[in-house]
């Protein structure tokens, strides 16, 4: 049996069992209100052009050619962005070249933009299939440097131990992709030109192996309970209303849709 699994995944698991329960294994729908994502999906196409066309040796490429970049990132969204998100997009961009690209001496071509993390985890005799997207992804001397852009109105970083997860899962999918280690995951937050950088540990892969071990019990042991853990998550919990945790009189929980091959592959265990 293959069980997809994420860092967004773990990291829901881990702040709580049951919620995690609803979401991903019950399928439990719920409702959630959408904010445009077109500007950040036009600034992250202008920049995988940019970092991955730019084919002129180290030479640092000029504006010009950065903005063109955005140009036809904004034109392949037809009228989808308004003349001021193009406007805004522009300006975001030419932030980013000015903090970025005009202060360094070469511009090395990454080893790879816009791309999937792909790699599979055995644990109870449940294989993980781990995946993930990245932005782009650096050479270092001594490794790898995973970036992510953020397009984001304010800079805010997630906590310290849902980081730990993601550099621990993306430490040990990347080593088996690419054969090489992380050494950094970098966060780029586009409108204010911050560059905010971890450093990935062997702690942070143990870390994860540990708690992929803990929901490979959970999933193979259909019967047990997943665990309510409460905590500051739950006031903007979706699923608060059948949690006993947090509620005397909780609604039933619905029917959820989960698939029944999964079910029947669990029983196996
Ligand atoms: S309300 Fe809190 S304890 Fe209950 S499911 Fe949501 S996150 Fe978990």
């Amino acid at each position: 049996m293959v069980y997809p699994i994420s860092a967004t995944k773990l990291n829901a698991y881990q702040r709580c069992p049951y919620a995690y329960f609803l979401k991903y294994e019950k399928r439990v729908p719920v409702t959630q209100g959408f904010g445009s994502v077109v500007l950040g999906n036009a600034l992250h196409d202008a920049l995988a052009q940019c970092h991955g066309t730019w084919t002129n040796g180290d030479r640092v490429p000029d504006w010009d050619w950065v903005s063109g970049c955005w140009s036809r990132a904004a034109a392949s969204l037809g009228d989808k962005l308004t003349n001021k998100q193009v406007r805004e997009g522009r300006s975001i961009l030419e932030n980013y070249y000015q903090k970025f690209i005009a202060t360094e001496s070469v511009f090395r071509q990454p080893l790879a933009v816009e791309g999937k993390i792909q790699a599979t985890l055995q644990f109870e005799n449940l294989e993980f299939s781990v995946t993930g997207r990245y932005d782009r992804i650096d050479y270092l001397d001594d490794g790898l440097e995973l970036i992510d852009y953020k397009s984001t109105q304010t800079a805010t970083v997630p906590e310290k131990a849902e980081m730990d997860v993601q550099l621990g899962l993306y430490g040990l999918a990347l080593e088996q992709t690419y054969g090489q280690s992380l050494k950094y995951l970098s966060l780029l937050f586009l409108r204010s030109g911050e560059k905010v950088r971890y450093r990935a540990t062997d702690r942070q892969k143990r870390q994860v192996l540990r708690v992929l071990k803990d929901l490979a019990w959970q999933v193979r042991h259909e019967n047990n309970a997943w665990q309510a853990k409460p905590g500051k998550q739950c006031g903007g919990c979706s699923y608060s209303q059948y949690c006993i945790a947090v509620n005397q009189t909780p609604t039933p929980e619905p029917i959820g849709t989960k698939i029944p091959s999964l079910q029947l592959a669990f029983s196996l265990g």
